[in-house]
């Protein structure tokens, strides 16, 4: 269907599509703001105004050209962790069945958007589909002016949830989706290697399955105090002492946290994998103790549709409650910052997620 400017577009009259600037990557190292003009939503789509956009380590590789280039296309608007207000609704494609978004929800939106055919879509592991596609990387994200998608990957934000974080649910899904999967015992002594936002997040998470304790083993003794907060027990820079652990979360993403990992575990304790240390990058460790120690190794790559609607349903609960994270935002206009401070720490203080907001109405209020 032609997408016309000035047709009726379901819920609203759109007389003219909104644009503004968007963190555009044109190609590695080359970045900056670009105007863009919004898409009007097809049948079964809806156009999304986004409010709040967290960057992380992966926006940093797309920015310098460290991904592989079979999982980023540029010209790209970035933006994968992020929430929104739904600016308008297309047609619907039956048009017997009402629309489940209006104008002025707030929402969140899964970002892989997978078939729904493939053999692995068909057996809910929609994180390994057939075809990958995903927004923030094959397609334009949401740090612009306006995303535009199917509905069906739209999820709603519960009344008294903030949109800050909404923000969230992108790294929370990931995290749910490997302990979902991993299924840690309940009761157990449970130990995340790392420091940073998916640590951090594991570390909230794992309080759904009722630790004993919980220790966050990092590098910066000045995350301890916000690892506490997101309900760490104790946090250690100490190395992880050997075969102590139930359960173990590798979330810190280097060759030194994956070998700490596998020795962590008591007999009979589990791993889960989640930190990518690094294309290519080997470990080295003792074959024999695995099977000796009864291990179970878990890796999980990025999150399912049903890991996103756990995420969302756990935060419009408030079972889980991951906004003290946010520990730095900047306006759109200051992204240059905002990478700086994901590239080179902000300060002294705690480094937890960094939003770039765009959301008009904080900034004139
Ligand atoms: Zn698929």
């Amino acid at each position: 269907m032609a997408r016309v400017p000035g047709r009726r577009q379901g819920a609203d009259v759109v007389t003219a599509l909104p644009g503004g600037p968007a963190l555009v990557v044109r190609g590695p190292g080359v970045f900056g703001l670009e105007d863009r003009t919004a898409v009007a939503p097809g049948p079964g789509e809806v156009r999304i105004t986004p409010l709040f956009v967290g960057v992380c380590g992966t926006d940093l590789e797309i920015i310098d050209g460290r991904m592989d280039p079979d999982y980023v296309r540029y010209p790209l608007v970035i933006g994968h962790e992020w929430s929104g207000v739904v600016a308008a609704t297309g047609d619907r494609a039956d048009r017997f069945r009402a629309g489940r978004f209006q104008a002025g929800d707030t929402v969140v939106v899964e970002g892989i958007i997978p078939d729904g055919v493939c053999a692995a879509c068909r057996a809910g592991r929609t994180n390994l589909c057939a075809v990958y596609d995903e927004l923030g990387f094959m397609r334009d994200g949401a740090a612009g002016p306006s995303v535009t998608v199917p509905e069906r990957l739209v999820h709603r934000l519960g009344p008294g949830i903030p949109a800050e974080a909404g923000a969230l649910v992108e790294p929370l899904s990931v995290v749910l989706r490997g302990l979902l999967e991993a299924n840690p015992e309940r009761g157990g002594r449970m130990l995340v290697i790392g420091d940073g936002t998916v640590a951090l997040l594991a570390a909230h998470a794992l309080r759904l399955w009722s630790p004993s304790e919980v220790v966050v083993s990092g590098r910066r003794p000045e995350q301890a105090g916000l690892a506490r907060t997101m309900g760490a027990d104790a946090f250690t820079v100490e190395p992880a002492p050997e075969r102590s652990f139930d359960f173990v979360v590798e979330a810190a993403g280097n060759i030194d946290a994956v070998q700490s990992a596998l020795t962590a575990p008591r007999r009979g304790g589990s791993v889960l994998l989640l930190g990518i240390a690094g294309h290519g990058r080997t470990i080295t460790t003792a074959a024999d103790d695995i099977v000796n120690n009864d291990l179970r190794i878990r890796g999980s790559f990025g999150y399912t549709a049903e890991a996103w609607r756990s995420a969302v349903a756990l935060l419009n609960s408030g079972a889980l409650t991951p906004l003290p994270l946010i520990t730095h935002r900047f306006p759109l206009e200051n992204f240059a910052e905002a990478v700086d401070a994901l590239r080179h720490g902000a300060g002294d203080g705690p480094r937890g997620k960094i939003l770039l907001t765009l959301d008009r109405r904080a900034s004139t209020s």
